[in-house]
This record gives structure tokens, C-alpha cells and sequence, in this order.
């Protein structure tokens, strides 16, 4: 039988003993099903699901040894680029019944998927079909998010996340963004990327306080974290 223990400092985030290796882990919201084909295992009565760092980055993140950790229940999180939703289903686990992913997708296809795999079975993701360059199109999202996580792979990602933050994120929330360093500029060192998109967020209002290189688990990655320290205009 394989144990299962809570994270002590990040609510939501659980720890399974796989024969010594460790495997992060989150609460099933929608027990029985699997999303994306990862292992679900059941004990003391409660059915977690596997987190594949190598197929979420923010699982690659979490065991490369992101500090900051802005997520638990009735958090409420602006996710773009949700693709078919593995790691939304992953934070639907953390956050919650109590709490809401928006979850922005602009492929049809890829969202017909979503909302086959996610959507359909917690009722806490809502979809939003939409080209994330286009924030004042989302009809769904009313408030401030507490989080925003951008991972939409496109050379201007970071002036995708920082105008998603000026609409949506409250003051003193969290931006995570991953940073797919190829994508703006193949002919840049990784570094000088990072260290671009780095001063664009910190001259947009947001201090920086972490970047995780995402190596192994992804190459060519890196996830930036800050925090909206000016409100948001
Ligand atoms: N975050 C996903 C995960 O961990 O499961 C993987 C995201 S994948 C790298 C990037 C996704 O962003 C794709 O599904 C793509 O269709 C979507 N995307 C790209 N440009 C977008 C845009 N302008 N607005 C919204 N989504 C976009």
C-alpha cells in the first residue's frame, strides 16, 4: 500500500512514497477519473492522483524547489494557455469546490478536449474560448483573480501575462509564467531571455522573486514567479 502524506507548508500539495521515490500528488476532485493517463492511488479512504512533473511544469517547478506556493482552497486562478488541461486538473484539485480556475484556451480543438477531460467533471474550471492576446473579450471572469499562471508559448508571452494582470490580478497577487525560451528568441543564450522578460515584468509593476529552471523534467524552460506590487491599471 503506498502512503500518502499532506505537504506541510502548501495546502492542497500531497506527497506519495512510490517504493522511496517521492511523487507530488493532489486530492482527486472528480474521483475515478484520470485525466491525462496518470496513476490514481487510493489511501486512508481518499483517491489522489499523480502529478507528472514531465507532463506539467508546475509539478517540474514544485520539485525543482519553487518557494513561493500561491495556491489552496477557494483560491481563484486565471490560467492561459490551458491546452487540454492537465495541469488545470491539477489545480482544480488544489483549489478546490470552493474555488475557480478560468481557464483560456484559443484551439478549438484542443479545447474540445478540455472540456471532454476537465470541464465535463468539476465544475470549478471554467472554460473560456479565447485568444489570450484579447483579456477584455473574457465574458466569464468578474473580479480579481489571486493568481495568474501564463503558459502559452508564444514570443510575446510576457506581454500576454502583463496586460492578463493590468485586467484581471488583484494587487499583491502572484504571476507564474512560464517562460519557453526558444520561442522568443532562438538565437539568444536561455540567460539573456530570462533576463528580458525578467525586466519587462519589473517595469510593468511586478517584483520577481524566483526563476526555476525546469531542466529535466523540460528543456528550454524556465517558470518566473512574481508579484503585482503596483495595482493594477
Ligand atoms: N499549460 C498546459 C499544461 O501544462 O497542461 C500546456 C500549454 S501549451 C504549452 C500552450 C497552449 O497555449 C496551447 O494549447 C495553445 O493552443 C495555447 N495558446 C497559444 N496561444 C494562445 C493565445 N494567444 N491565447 C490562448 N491560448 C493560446
Amino acid at each position: 500500500m503506498t502512503s500518502v502524506r499532506a505537504d506541510e507548508e502548501r495546502p492542497g500539495l500531497y506527497w506519495a512514497d512510490l517504493e522511496g521515490r517521492r511523487s507530488p500528488a493532489t486530492k482527486n476532485l472528480a474521483p475515478g477519473i484520470s485525466v491525462y493517463g496518470e496513476q490514481l492511488l487510493s489511501s486512508g479512504g481518499v483517491e489522489y492522483r499523480l502529478w507528472d512533473p514531465y507532463r506539467s511544469k508546475l509539478a517540474g517547478a514544485i520539485l525543482n524547489g519553487l518557494r513561493g506556493y500561491p495556491f489552496g482552497p477557494g483560491r481563484r486562478v486565471l490560467y492561459l494557455g490551458a491546452s487540454t488541461g492537465t495541469t488545470v486538473s491539477h489545480i482544480s484539485d488544489i483549489v478546490e469546490a470552493s474555488g475557480t480556475v478560468f481557464a483560456v484556451e484559443i484551439s478549438q480543438r484542443v479545447a474540445r478536449e478540455l472540456l471532454e477531460r476537465v470541464v465535463k467533471h468539476r465544475p470549478n474550471v471554467i472554460p473560456i474560448l479565447e485568444d489570450a492576446r484579447r483579456p477584455e473579450r473574457y465574458g466569464f471572469v468578474y473580479g480579481k483573480v489571486d493568481v495568474e499562471y501564463c503558459d502559452v508559448a508564444q514570443q510575446d508571452q510576457t506581454e500576454i501575462a502583463i496586460s492578463n494582470a493590468r485586467r484581471y490580478l488583484r494587487e499583491g497577487g502572484d504571476l507564474l509564467l512560464v517562460v519557453k525560451t526558444r520561442s522568443i528568441d532562438v538565437t539568444k543564450e536561455p540567460e539573456e531571455v530570462i533576463r528580458g522578460e525578467v525586466a519587462k515584468l519589473r517595469s510593468s509593476g511586478f517584483e520577481v522573486l524566483q526563476v526555476v529552471n525546469l531542466e529535466p523534467y523540460d528543456r528550454d524552460h524556465a517558470l518566473v514567479h512574481a508579484r503585482l506590487t503596483t495595482p493594477s491599471r
